[in-house]
């Protein structure tokens, strides 16, 4: 039997969990996201040059988080379709310990490359 291996309760809830925390740390970073104000007062001590840089890193941040969203929503439907666990390039299976790694993989390790 295929996938046998895969408590998908278990990693469902993994994938739900690591989109709870994703979702949350979205949140409590979004005010470094905001435009930099030219308002030195609002700014602090740093100068707008650091300032315009932690929003860059921050708005780089959100869109890894963003991604990582996207790939868990994936893992999740494939999950419901039955499709978890398998390359989705070439179809075989992903081994126990790379989705163990990572619950969200989607390829194996050479069409990863
Ligand atoms: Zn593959």
């Amino acid at each position: 039997m295929r996938n046998s291996g895969h408590d998908f309760d278990a990693v469902r809830a993994t994938l739900l969990d690591e989109i709870e925390t994703l979702r949350s740390s979205s949140v409590s970073t979004a005010e470094k996201r905001t435009p930099v104000t030219l308002d030195q007062q609002s700014v602090g001590r740093l100068s707008r040059m650091d300032a315009l840089q932690v929003q860059a890193m921050a708005k780089a941040e959100e869109e890894r988080r963003q991604q990582r969203l996207r790939l868990i929503d994936a893992a999740l439907k494939r999950i419901d379709k039955g499709d978890y666990g398998y390359c989705v390039s070439c179809g075989d299976d992903i081994p126990e310990k790379r989705m163990a790694f990572d619950p969200a993989a989607f390829q194996c390790v050479d069409c990863a490359q």
